[in-house]
């Protein structure tokens, strides 16, 4: 068979994901795991020990592929004690992973030309689906620190084509939630310009700071426009265990069943009855949670200050980002991110990476969603780094 014929051009040069190739270096230098987003712990001993139970007490065979009702009905009343929504379980369709969901959604929304609007810095998987789906994406660049959106750049974005709104929220890698502002706006034009949106909000319950995720469904006119995606992964710290989820009016979630019966069909049931189980925790839980991942961001982010690193502030995720200018390195991302992981023995994230063209290059993501004495070494490892690199230079 000729090379040239050989499976999608899309696929053919593409490389693996950034966060594939770093934990792989990290594994094969032995380099402390900052880069790749999970957790080091291996998730809550009570939710686990439910999706054991479910395992061996409850059915293995296939569930109904919207997912079991009593977790459809779990997202529901969540999301009804959390972000005062109104969802009816019907319009919840479980998933294997926000990945599943966001890979659903696009199937079943873009047509052929269709122009999907996005953001940068941009969740790789987007424009791969985007343009697997037959749409075209319309980027919006966003910048530090700030990362704000304004009016003039979303109106010059929309065409007469554009059909989706694809929205991160909170935003990875910038660790950042959108303004009530910036909401506002999205949702203005959504409305505007007949779009639907696609809401990405895996982070929604890692917010810091008293802070709380404010969903674009929530918004006046968004309900019977916007598909709100969420994960257990994040919320739960299981990354691996991919139970996710896509939440819609009726006439949209049954487009995004016939998309989902025919990429996955179908969830692991022990999962979903544990995810079930780990959403109707009490509210406090979840602030249990959130309090943890927020000391391990300080934590992270007041040692790297005193190696002489600028941190800007996360509000949101389990990520902060150096900057490498205001640090005074003269480094740009992707050197940088090569340089410690060889010298330092530390993994991270070049924020490039997640910008399609014109990047911005000063920023470096590190994971802080791990053991104490690991950030700690970390940060003891970043020190000496950058004592190394002054005493070269000076
Ligand atoms: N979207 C964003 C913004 C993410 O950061 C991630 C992974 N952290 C995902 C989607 C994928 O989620 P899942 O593992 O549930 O597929
Ligand atoms: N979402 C994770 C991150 O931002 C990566 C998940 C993946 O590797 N697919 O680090």
């Amino acid at each position: 068979m000729s090379d040239t014929r050989l499976g999608h051009p899309l696929y053919r040069d593409m490389p693996p994901t950034i966060f594939e190739k770093m934990s792989a270096r990290a594994r094969e230098t032995g380099a402390i795991n900052l880069g790749q987003g999970f957790p080091d712990t291996n998730g809550p001993e009570d939710i686990l020990q439910a999706a054991a139970d479910a395992l061996l007490t409850r059915s293995n065979q296939y569930p109904p592929s919207g997912g079991l009702p009593e977790l459809r009905a779990a997202v529901a009343a969540h999301y009804a004690l959390h972000q005062g929504l109104d969802l009816a379980a019907e319009e919840v369709i479980v998933t294997s992973g926000a990945t599943e969901a966001l890979a659903a959604s696009l199937l079943a929304l873009v047509q052929p030309g269709d122009e999907v609007l996005v953001f940068a810095p941009l969740y790789d998987a987007y424009l791969p689906l985007i343009e697997r789906a037959g749409g075209v994406a319309r980027v919006v660049r966003l910048t530090p620190p700030d990362w704000r959106i304004t009016r003039a750049v979303l109106e010059s974005a929309v065409t007469d084509r554009t059909r989706v709104l694809l929205l991160n929220n909170p935003l990875n890698p910038a660790a950042v939630m959108l303004c009530e502002e910036d909401l506002a706006l999205l949702a203005e034009l959504c409305v505007r310009h007949d779009l639907i949106a696609i809401c990405d909000e895996v982070w929604e319950h890692v917010t810091f700071d008293g802070g709380r995720h404010r969903p674009l469904i929530a918004l006046p006119n968004m309900r019977d426009r916007t598909v709100k995606i969420g994960s257990a992964g994040k919320i739960f710290s299981v990354t691996g265990w991919k139970v996710g989820w896509m939440c819609a009016a009726p006439a949209l979630a049954t487009l995004l069943a016939r998309a989902h019966q025919f990429l996955t069909f179908t969830t692991p049931p022990n999962l979903q009855w544990a995810v079930a189980e780990g959403l109707a925790k009490p509210a406090e839980w979840f602030d249990t949670m959130r309090a943890g991942y927020e000391a391990s961001r300080d934590r992270l982010a007041i040692g790297l200050r005193r190696a002489g690193y600028v941190v800007q502030p996360g509000a949101a995720t389990w990520f902060v980002t150096v900057d490498l200018i205001a640090s005074g390195l003269a480094l740009d991302d992707v050197a940088f991110c090569e340089r410690i992981i060889e010298e330092a023995g530390v993994a991270a994230i070049p924020v490039s990476a997640f910008y399609p063209a014109d990047p911005v290059t000063h920023l470096v993501r590190l994971c802080f969603s791990k053991a104490d004495i690991v950030l700690d070494e970390a940060v003891a490892r970043l020190a000496a780094f950058r004592l190394a690199h002054d005493g070269r230079r000076g």
